[in-house]
């Protein structure tokens, strides 16, 4: 586990490299942004808690790293997430609701996440991901996506429009 950050850092970006990574073959890299609800709490919300045991479970039998990036909430925070999820108890989606409080709809960058994956000498991957925006902002921070690899998960109740809407508005590959 490697952390990222300024000296003094609260909350710095961590890597958490697979030590089956072995030198021949493409790394499998997931980025992943902090999402408390669903990380820590399992909330069925959103799909991250699944998301993210999934892929520590591939990285660490495939080798490769998990880059966890300190941008909570799509980049707006738990607390505004919160107000969010309040907005959306009231009928909003998630877009509708982050635009109604005054964010973007999605406030991440994933700009570190190349310069993270440059550090550790990973310059070509696998991405574990669903979000096109993602491979785009790798790869014009200089990283080449060998390949993607889709997390699949299937929906519950409570996250089925949420990932529709991931879907259909933000073009996830779901
Ligand atoms: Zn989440």
């Amino acid at each position: 586990m490697i952390a990222f950050g300024e000296e003094g850092d609260l909350h710095p970006h961590i890597a958490l490299v697979s030590s089956s990574a072995d030198g021949a073959a493409v790394p499998l890299v997931r980025v992943h942004s902090e999402c408390m609800t669903g990380d820590v709490f399992g909330s069925t919300r959103c799909d991250c808690g699944q998301q993210l045991d999934l892929s520590l479970d591939q990285i660490g039998a495939e080798g490769g790293c998990l880059i966890y990036l300190r941008q909570e909430g799509r980049g707006i925070g738990l607390v505004e997430k919160l107000k969010a999820y309040n907005l959306q108890d009231e009928g909003m989606d998630t877009i509708e609701a982050n635009e109604a409080l005054g964010h973007q709809a999605d406030a991440r960058s994933f700009d570190v996440a190349a310069e993270i994956l440059r550090t550790l000498g990973m310059l070509e991957v696998r991405l574990l991901t669903n979000n096109p925006q993602k491979v785009k902002e790798l790869e014009e921070n200089g990283i080449r996506v060998e390949k993607r690899e889709p997390v699949v998960i299937a929906p519950v109740k409570e996250n089925e429009a949420y990932l529709a809407v991931k879907k259909a508005v933000m073009g996830h590959w779901l």
